[in-house]
């Protein structure tokens, strides 16, 4: 974790302020001075009888943890007593002496600083991100995550896909967006958007890789209530993979494998974070079960929800109440014509029934991944945009692209920050990522 290749020499000048290691790495034992960087989580003025008055215990934050130090030199007592949380802060240490310290950046005072807060769940730390990205546990959190693009990057290449840089504009994107609304930009005179979900660029890929995937960025501006939902970002992330010549049974056991292979390299690799998260992860067995739509509409109107309509996807207090009677992650397959987006295949055979899927994550967490096998025949996809109403003009790339050879393919989106939700055990969406964009929130 050494941050610098040149380290500190044996004799730290008192001239040069470099970081020279983590707090986590700093040593008492040490020969050498070491040259700490952080910011002032705490301080607190103590009496010590060993120095004959009061010394200052001093709690500095950097992105390895915490650390406290006693300062017992009176200058450097005044200087740090009076500066205000989360200052930014240089101090030079060997064993327990502090030698030397600089103010790097003073801060002001804020409303709250990251060691008062303990509701996470608030709205609050969504609005005061620049404080609240700098709490243990939301490092924790952010650590998860950069596992999670880590093993899902190992996973894919071992299994040969190809990852590419996702769209963020597009003069179409997808229309299945139920309920949200899509953001345009003025894109040199013609109205762009910006892309809802990269389903129509997927199919434009595996006509040159076959297999592909990428951490797609999604803009929808959700309805305000889905906040309630806990699992609705007017700005977030799939994991969007698409494999040609394969069906829809196959894109599932591929996302059981993926899922299997995140869960277990965060467990192996994130113990201190799950721990900090107070949650313990089960790595789910494969394959996982699998309740086709109708029989999930079967479950809960026994359980009592009355109003479920057969051609539209589950409500989220539906889902929810679904997924609450489960402890592992399981399917919904087979949603029914006319309830999904255009792109999803119709089944052949049954026609009243689309060759797609959801996965959803148990106790209460709702949808993770939704994916199907893909309409890929112009003529059918004419026919069912016109159903849908959609303006082919608009598509008009896309509709000439599926008459230059498209193959059969199939897919799916997980949504990252769903995904982070559910490793971690986190009440809300909003807690899942950086910089969180929650529907009719403003927020940096
Ligand atoms: P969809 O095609 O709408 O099912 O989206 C694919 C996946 O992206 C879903 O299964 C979710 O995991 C995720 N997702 C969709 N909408 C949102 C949202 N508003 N906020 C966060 N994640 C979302
Ligand atoms: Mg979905």
């Amino acid at each position: 974790m050494n941050i610098l290749t040149e380290k500190s020499s044996t004799t730290l000048k008192s001239t040069v302020w470099r970081k020279t290691c983590f707090l986590s790495e700093f040593s008492e034992k040490a020969a050498s001075a070491a040259c700490l960087m952080g910011w002032l989580h705490d301080r607190a003025l103590v009496p010590d009888p060993t120095f004959g008055g009061i010394v200052l215990r001093i709690t500095l934050r950097d992105c390895s943890g915490l650390r406290d130090f006693v300062v017992t030199t009176k200058p450097f007592i005044d200087l740090l007593s009076t500066l205000e949380y989360e200052s930014v802060i240089a101090i030079k240490v060997l064993g327990k002496e502090i030698l030397d310290v600089k103010i790097l950046a003073r801060a002001k005072p804020a409303i709250f600083s990251p060691k008062v807060i303990t509701d996470f769940s608030t709205i609050d730390l969504v609005v005061h991100r620049p404080l609240a990205i700098r709490t243990e546990r939301m490092k924790a959190v952010l650590r998860v995550q950069d596992q999670i693009f880590t093993s899902a990057r190992q996973f894919f290449h071992k299994e040969g896909f190809c990852e590419l840089r996702p769209p963020i504009l597009s003069p179409a994107t997808d229309p299945g967006i139920r309920g949200a609304i899509g953001a345009d930009v003025n894109f040199y005179g013609k109205k762009y958007k910006i892309t809802t979900s990269m389903i129509l660029y997927k199919q434009m890929a595996i006509c040159s890789l076959e297999k592909v995937y990428a951490f797609s960025p999604n803009v929808r501006l959700e309805p305000v209530k889905t906040r309630q939902t806990g699992r609705h970002l007017a700005e977030f992330c799939q994991i969007d993979v698409e494999q040609a010549f394969i069906n829809y049974h196959d894109a599932m056991a591929l996302a059981e494998r993926l899922l299997v292979a995140i869960l277990s390299d965060v467990k192996s690799n994130c113990q201190k974070e799950l721990k900090l998260l107070e949650r313990s992860l089960t790595i789910p067995t494969r394959p996982f079960k699998k309740l086709t739509f109708q029989e999930a509409l079967n479950i809960l109107s026994k359980a009592g929800f009355k109003q479920l309509q057969q051609r539209k996807e589950l409500p989220w207090e539906a889902e929810k109440m679904l997924s609450n009677t489960f402890d592992e992650p399981f399917w919904v397959t087979e949603f029914p014509y006319g309830s999904r987006g255009f792109y999803d295949r119709q089944d052949p055979n049954r026609p009243a029934v689309l060759r797609d899927f959801d996965l959803l994550y148990p106790a209460g967490f709702g949808e993770a991944i939704s994916g199907s096998e893909r309409e890929y025949l112009y003529p059918r996809v004419k026919k069912r945009m016109l159903e849908q109403g959609l303006p082919l003009d608009e598509y008009s790339w896309y509709l000439d692209m599926l008459q230059h050879g498209v193959p059969p393919s199939a897919g799916f989106g997980l949504g990252l920050e769903r995904l982070t939700r559910y490793i971690c055990g986190l009440e809300n969406i909003w807690e899942a990522t950086a910089f969180p964009k929650v529907p009719g929130v403003h927020s940096p």
